[in-house]
């Protein structure tokens, strides 16, 4: 109902000089939910800093508090779903009320609104309604509001009445800590001086540092090794350098569905339209062509399709580009965003 994943908690978001300030708002807030100067509370940040987890963390923490409270937390990408099928179902109204008597609303990724006036108009009346009668709004970013683009004046005005707290990097003794919370809790053991070599050498985000552990730990448990540093070291470069080539089949989805102007569910959806097919098609494509995914592997991550999906997917592009001069410049256009 909530949204609400009871794992991103307070306890398990460990602190440090990266977060503190993101953090102790977080908590303020989740006291006195609408009763603090921080409304909104935004939270911004790069990739896998922690804004999803933190902002899970307040609503469970209010929900704990306040039960009579009616916490929602949505992505900013489903949202603009919402709105676009209200719209189509012609409910619009319904849509609005909706958001409008919550108490605790929390949006995810909001640039993911940038150039999307619809939806940014009413999230516009869906905020001043919520901020009117003292509701908490809480919302992240992977941008600071003054380096958001193409969201309206006036919405960017409402984010920063509250406070922008950011998400840095942690520095090494918070990624010791965040990798010895995340081992404690999965009951595994593991000797200090690998801890300290992955959190060395994997700065830049959590949720790779975290990954890295968890292959460190299939590894030596498939191949029945011992955790040591070499295979250590063998799994940190693995990830440094994947993460060089910035390429992921996550990545090929964004770009052809923004490519096409559709969202990343619309590019995933069993629909049969044509463009649509054609888009998945083309992200298929691209992760056989630019990463070292299996067909399989690519299928189940584009919209859970078997491998031979994948192949069909492959063949028809190749088809499609030597016939179709308009679909040879989409495959183009793509293929440079994409090696840029
Ligand atoms: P973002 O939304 O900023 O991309 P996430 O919230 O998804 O990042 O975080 C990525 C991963 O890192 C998650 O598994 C999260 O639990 C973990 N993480 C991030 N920051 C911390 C922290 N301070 N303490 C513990 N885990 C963290
Ligand atoms: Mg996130």
């Amino acid at each position: 109902e909530s949204q609400l994943n009871p794992n991103y908690s307070f306890d398990n978001f460990l602190e440090g000089d990266s977060n503190r300030l993101a953090r102790s708002a977080g908590l303020a807030v989740a006291a006195k939910p609408g009763g603090t100067s921080f409304n909104p509370l935004l939270i911004f940040g790069g990739v896998g800093l922690g804004k999803t987890h933190l902002a899970h963390a307040i609503g469970v923490d209010i929900k704990d508090k306040y039960p009579e409270k009616t916490v929602l937390y949505i992505s900013a990408e489903k949202f603009t779903q919402q709105y676009i099928d209200s719209v189509k179902k012609n409910n619009r109204n319904d849509f609005i009320h909706f958001y409008q008597i919550i108490d605790v609303l929390i949006i995810d990724d909001v640039q993911f609104l940038s150039g999307k006036t619809g939806t940014q108009d009413v999230f516009f009346h869906i905020f001043n309604h919520l901020h009117q009668n003292g509701k908490q709004v809480i919302l992240t970013s992977d941008k600071a509001p003054v380096d958001m683009q193409d969201i309206e004046q006036r919405l960017l005005s409402r984010f920063k009445w509250g406070l922008s707290a950011e998400l840095q990097n942690p520095d090494f003794e918070t990624r010791v800590s965040i990798l010895k919370n995340k081992l404690y809790r999965d009951g595994v053991e593991m000797p200090e001086d690998i801890i300290e070599y992955v959190a060395k050498n994997i700065k830049t985000n959590v949720r790779e540092l975290e990954g890295a552990i968890i292959s460190l730990i299939a590894q030596s448990s498939f191949n029945k090794k011992e955790i040591t540093i070499d295979l250590a070291r063998l799994i940190v470069e693995k990830f440094v350098k994947n993460t060089k080539r910035e390429v992921s089949i996550d990545y090929i989805q964004k770009v052809v569905s923004d490519y096409f102007q559709m969202d990343i569910d619309t590019l995933q959806s069993k629909t049969r339209k044509r463009h649509i097919v054609q888009a998945r098609q083309l992200a298929m494509f691209f992760a056989k062509k630019f990463t070292k995914a299996s067909l399989a592997s690519i299928g189940s991550q584009i919209g859970k399709r078997d491998h031979a999906t994948v192949l069909h997917a492959c063949k028809t592009v190749d088809n499609l580009s030597s016939t179709d001069k308009q679909f040879r410049k989409y495959v183009e256009d793509i293929s440079k965003k994409l090696t840029v």
